[in-house]
């Protein structure tokens, strides 16, 4: 595709990771189109990642959508689904083995229990929702979850762990949980919010790394993706400040070199609610159809929602 004039000098590797499950909108395009600047400042890499793990959210239309409506804006990256590069495969639906290495790893580690807590739970994990959300419809898949009341946290697994992980090659049909080590602050400098402060066991608690119906969590993904494609900086909504804490303990506990942190904030509607799916109007389709330019969606006032 010849995106690139000449080899990138520097080692910093920043990355796009949009999920193909709508249409992406105008805060996606300032936080895609930050994380943009940022590595061609840099003078680095930026690498693009499909997070298509949902396998009943995501859509193939959709993730050309989101690369198609990237490059209108004038994004450019040097690797990706529809580049290949060192890293492939660019598309998180396969990588599995690569998740599976990093579950591994922390079973292993003694860091994980298995969880038997009812669907109610895993749908929490997956999807809490930020906001309330009107009746009927699919909250976005955000990074907040219940703080865990470790029902399933036995110490004599731990015991039994360091006997029989060795042996346990597939999650299986269970949850497993990182466990948190409560009261330890984590703490990390944020390039764009300054420093920030999370106490394990009080503003997050024991989170899923493996989800029963078969796939990694949000969190295993990304931390895997990642430290495997050497990504520097992460730059990202700020919705997911509180994964960070959750992600750099995953990076401790594999032994992995943490990355920068870069969180943007959000873009919100005129009712003050971040952005989402949902928001039809503002989608970068919808816009681009109502004759908006790129410069117009990064740099302007919201258009008012018809
Ligand atoms: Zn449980």
């Amino acid at each position: 595709m010849g995106n690139r004039a000449s080899s990138p000098s520097s080692s910093y590797r920043g990355r796009l990771a949009p999920s193909p499950t709508g249409f992406l909108h105008v805060g996606h395009a300032r936080t895609f189109w930050t994380a943009f600047e940022r590595a061609c400042k840099a003078d680095g890499t930026l690498v693009m990642r499909m997070e298509d793990l949902d396998p009943d959210r995501s859509r193939a239309e959709f993730a050309e959508a989101a690369l198609e409506d990237l490059r209108w804006l004038g994004i450019r990256w040097q690797e990706g689904p529809d580049l290949n590069g060192p890293c492939a495969p660019y598309e998180q639906s396969a990588r599995r083995t690569i998740y599976l290495d990093a579950w591994r790893k922390l079973l292993r580690g003694g860091f994980l229990f298995p969880c038997h807590c009812s669907r109610k739970d895993l749908e929490a994990a997956l999807s809490a929702p930020h906001e309330s959300l009107p009746a009927g419809e699919k909250a976005e898949p955000l990074d907040d979850e219940p703080i865990y009341p470790g029902t399933c946290r036995s110490a004599a697994f731990n015991l039994q762990a360091s006997r029989d992980s060795v042996k346990i090659l597939e999650p299986g049909q269970v949850n497993w949980r990182f466990r948190v080590p409560d009261g330890e602050a984590v703490e990390f400098e944020d390039r764009n919010l300054g420093p920030q402060r999370f106490v394990a066991g009080q503003d997050f608690g024991d989170f899923v790394v493996w989800r029963r119906d078969g796939g990694p969590s949000y969190q295993l993904a990304c931390v895997a993706d990642d430290a495997s494609m050497g990504i520097t900086e992460v730059v990202r909504g700020e919705d997911l400040v509180k994964s960070t804490a959750r992600q750099i303990l995953l990076y401790r506990a594999l032994g992995l070199e943490i990355p920068g942190w870069f969180h943007c904030s959000l873009v919100m509607d005129a009712n003050g609610r971040r952005l989402a799916k949902r928001h039809d109007a503002l989608s970068l389709r919808t816009l681009r159809q109502r004759g908006f330019t790129p410069m117009q969606i990064l740099s302007g006032e919201l258009p008012a929602e018809k």
